[in-house]
């Protein structure tokens, strides 16, 4: 099996991923002003202390790399796993810190870059937690250095107004970063809710609403879907007109209502023979059908040559003719007469209906419920 660094298909984690190197790119930008201040000795480690740095910055990582890779991550709420990511970044901040000596309010850089990461997700409390912790790790430190003695009073002073600019701005990050990562998922869950208006709205533009049924408008789009493959794969498809036999007389007789429900009927019978197996023995489910308008019916049948399509069309026709259809005023058989064409290599789609339109005029003229093949 090939290793991939990022899943195939899960686009939401490979986005975590990505950030986990954007991490690790940051833990080793602060390596240069690292590099610099050990170079001048303002750090109280020397270069085996950069070397431990870098090697644990690149553990770090890796922990939490192998965390969201592996899925391990997705068992917590937030599977970028922010919160420990920036706790662990400001510990090391501290460690770091607290060995240096004249460039500490430099070397405070880290807090930051830590807390930007959290307008991924961090809501405003969870960093004004981060922000409690920081400061409680930050005062603490200068405590212990104080005690231990190796801050003067002065220094204590001076590492007093780091302390008080350090919270200060971690607040305001807290804050500014809270509102983002609110208005990121803001406007994902709006997002979201847009395309699933959208997926109803295309559902509802391409359903008949009598029938619901494809409709014209999307048959027509079906048509030109089928007639690019055709063209592309040097394949072919057929469509048939479906009419209703003396459709007119249901509604002079009964009513428009029961016109309305022979329809109906119609299209649930279609619908379940359209589905099925055809005439090579496939599956037929992408044979599409609608209502092309008033009672005529379309049918596409992707890949399929004249035959097979009169095949799908006779069987339609089996199952129409076997039982009358129930209306509100008792059962009424119906019959229909159909048109066949199987397109043509450079001809329009519109010009392959006429032809099947042609062949159910024929079908018509030759006495109603058959079927013609246009030639
Ligand atoms: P033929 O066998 O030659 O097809 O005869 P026909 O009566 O089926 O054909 P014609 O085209 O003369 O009549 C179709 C009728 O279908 C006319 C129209 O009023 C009716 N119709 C069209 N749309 C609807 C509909 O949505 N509901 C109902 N109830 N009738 C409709
Ligand atoms: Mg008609
Ligand atoms: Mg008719």
């Amino acid at each position: 099996m090939r290793f991939a660094i990022f899943p195939a298909n899960d686009p939401a984690r490979t986005s975590r991923l990505k950030r986990q190197l954007m991490a690790l790119g940051s833990y080793l930008m602060y390596l240069l002003p690292l590099t610099y201040a050990v170079h001048y000795g303002w750090v109280r480690f020397g270069y085996p202390g950069l070397a431990l740095f870098v090697a644990t910055s690149i553990a770090i990582n890796l922990v939490f790399f192998i965390a969201i890779r592996t899925g391990f991550s997705l068992r917590y709420k937030d599977p970028s796993l922010l919160l420990p990511q920036i706790a662990v970044s400001i510990a090391l901040a501290l460690l770091i810190i607290h060995n240096a000596n004249e460039v500490r309010s430099i070397l405070l850089l880290p807090f930051y870059t830590g807390f930007f990461f959290g307008i991924f997700g961090l809501s405003t409390r969870q960093y004004l937690g981060l922000t409690i912790a920081a400061s409680i790790g930050y005062a603490g430190m200068m405590v212990l250095e104080f005690v231990g003695r190796s801050l003067d009073t002065d220094q204590f002073h001076l590492e007093l107004l780091r302390f008080l600019t350090l919270v200060m701005i971690l607040l305001w990050l807290s804050f500014l970063g809270g509102y983002v990562a609110w208005l990121r998922s803001s406007l994902a869950r709006r997002k979201n809710a847009l395309a699933t208006a959208l997926n109803k709205l295309e559902q509802l533009a391409s359903r008949d609403e009598l029938t619901g049924v494809f409709n014209r408008r999307h048959l027509i789009e079906l048509m030109e879907h089928e007639k690019e493959r055709a063209e592309r794969f040097g394949d072919t498809f057929s469509v048939c007109l479906l009419d209703i036999d003396h459709f007119k007389r249901f509604n002079d007789t009964h009513g428009h209502q029961v016109g309305d429900e022979v329809l109906q009927g119609f299209s649930q019978r279609m619908r379940a023979q359209a589905r099925g197996i055809d005439w090579l023995g496939r599956q037929e489910a992408d044979n599409t059908f609608g209502r092309y308008g008033g009672e005529e019916f379309l049918l596409v049948q992707p890949r399929t040559p004249i035959a097979g399509a009169l095949h799908c069309v006779e069987r339609i026709r089996r199952a129409v003719n076997a039982a009358p259809f129930e209306t509100r005023v008792g059962p009424l058989q119906v019959t229909f007469s159909a048109g066949i064409a199987e397109y043509q290599r450079d001809e329009s789609v519109v010009a392959t209906l006429n032809r099947a339109d042609a062949a159910l005029y024929k079908a018509k003229n030759g006495g109603r419920n058959r079927s013609e093949l246009a030639p």
